[in-house]
């Protein structure tokens, strides 16, 4: 049955996580959203040697398939969650109250590591994941996004050709979240979607391990933002990048057309959706808990448990605030409890991201407009919370696409029959 009891070496860790939040995160915050493209090296040193020292306790890269692989007699790899998502869910929500650009910047994590969790072989897992073992902090990141291919993932046209014992990548991406990190100031490695046959469709899909200092992949750009500003955002070439065969991740036959690729790495989001959702919410509460601060200091206290028609309209704005932020929060939580028991995912995770992605834009701008000129000076974090929020309901599905994986799967519908 589930339970939404938080276990206590959850707990305790959130409270060390909330010590990192307050004083680390909270006085940098606005120096790295002024400084766009700066690198947070004291918050990357520190939490790498935190998440080393740590180990098995408490990780922040998503390592789902290690279960499997481990029951299959393999090694455990660094930092395999024994608090799982639920655990990382708790860990992201108060990193991202800290600050969601530096939370980002977590060494460890990113969406690359996701991926090869999620369609990689246990041999692949083994491998790849090994690299976050090491002395210095190393970064991942997945690049799908091209110019003329975003929602419609089937549509890129990044190639991979079979020559020899390897494949060569040709193609440009863009809004890659860390794809500079995980290139060049602290290189692990890129998760490159491309395609194996350009008439196959998503049947020709398939994703590649690219690792830093392949030559041939090259970071061409760093987007300028509105929100998360110190996260970079690049744009990748790659111009006749060769990688061995074995970079292809999963155990899909090479020569056949089967969605069986394309599938495998979508898996990667059922399980992170929900992740971005505690992410959102993180900046929510933080917004949430500034606004009622601030209204305190001004006498107004909220007086719950009144009937609606007595209180003040600013008390019921507020109250439908917070039923917006706890009701987000359980669906997010009942999303990664899924995923921790491995209880097939249907559209649980698309339904926290939106729910998530929507309660933070409404939570933030309403704190804005509530506080009114204080909300919108760079005196307070709040208005940067207000930018820091939207991309909530972008990356990862926005949340129109999330929307359209909900109601087929609602309604049964196949992708061909609602788009
Ligand atoms: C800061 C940032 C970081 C990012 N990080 C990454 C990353 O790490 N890796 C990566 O690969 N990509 C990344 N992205 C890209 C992101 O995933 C895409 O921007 C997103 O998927 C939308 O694609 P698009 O921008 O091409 O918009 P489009 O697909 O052109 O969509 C434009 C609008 O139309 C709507 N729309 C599109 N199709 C439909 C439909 N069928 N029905 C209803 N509405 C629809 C969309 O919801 C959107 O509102 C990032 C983007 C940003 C801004």
């Amino acid at each position: 049955m589930i339970s939404f009891e938080i276990p206590s070496s959850i707990e305790q860790t959130v409270s060390m996580i909330e010590s990192v939040a307050t004083e680390m995160m909270r006085p940098q915050a606005r120096y790295y959203d002024d400084h766009e493209h700066e690198i947070p090296w004291d918050y990357i040193n520190f939490m790498h040697a935190a998440l080393q020292s740590a180990g098995a306790e408490v990780n922040l890269a998503p390592t789902s398939s290690q279960d499997e692989h481990q029951e299959a007699g393999g090694e455990a790899t660094i930092g395999f969650p024994s608090t799982g998502y639920l655990g990382m869910a708790h860990y992201v929500e108060m990193l991202s109250w800290g600050d969601a650009g530096l939370y980002l910047c977590t060494p460890q994590g990113g969406l690359g590591a996701a991926a090869v969790s999620a369609a990689g072989t246990p041999e692949q897992v083994a491998k790849f994941l090994e690299r976050f073992k090491g002395d210095r902090a190393v970064f991942s990141a997945m690049a799908i996004t091209e110019p003329h291919a975003g929602s419609d993932t089937a549509a890129i046209k990044t190639t991979a050709v079979r020559d020899g014992s390897d494949w060569v990548l040709n193609g440009e991406k863009i809004f890659v979240t860390g794809g500079h990190k995980a290139l060049v100031d602290t290189p692990g490695f890129v998760i490159v979607w491309a395609t194996i046959d350009p008439e196959a469709g998503r049947k020709g899909i398939r994703s590649f391990v690219v690792e830093a200092g392949t030559p041939g992949c090259t970071v061409t750009k760093l987007e300028k933002k509105l929100g998360i500003r110190c996260s970079d955002t690049a744009a990748i070439v790659l111009q006749d990048c060769r990688v061995p065969l074995e970079n292809m991740l999963g155990t899909v036959e090479q020569g056949k057309k089967t969605s069986e690729g394309y599938k495998g790495v979508l898996r990667t989001f059922e399980a992170t959706r929900p992740l971005v959702g505690a992410s959102a919410l993180g900046i929510a509460r933080a917004a949430l808990e500034f606004l009622k601060a601030k209204l305190a200091e001004g006498g107004i206290e909220i007086r719950y448990g009144l009937p609606l028609s007595r209180m003040t309209n600013l008390e019921a704005e507020v109250v439908e605030l917070e039923a917006m932020l706890r009701s987000a929060w359980l669906l997010t939580l009942r999303a990664v409890w899924m995923v921790d028991n491995k209880i097939a995912i249907n559209a649980e995770s698309s339904m926290s991201k939106i729910k998530a992605g929507d309660a933070v834009v409404k939570i933030t701008q309403k704190a804005v407009e509530l506080l009114g000129p204080m909300g919108y000076s760079r005196e307070h974090l709040l208005e940067k919370w207000f930018r820091d929020a939207k991309i909530n309901d972008l990356y990862e599905g926005t949340g129109q696409i999330n929307r359209l994986i909900v109601a087929r799967r609602i309604l049964g519908y196949s992708r061909h029959e609602l788009s």
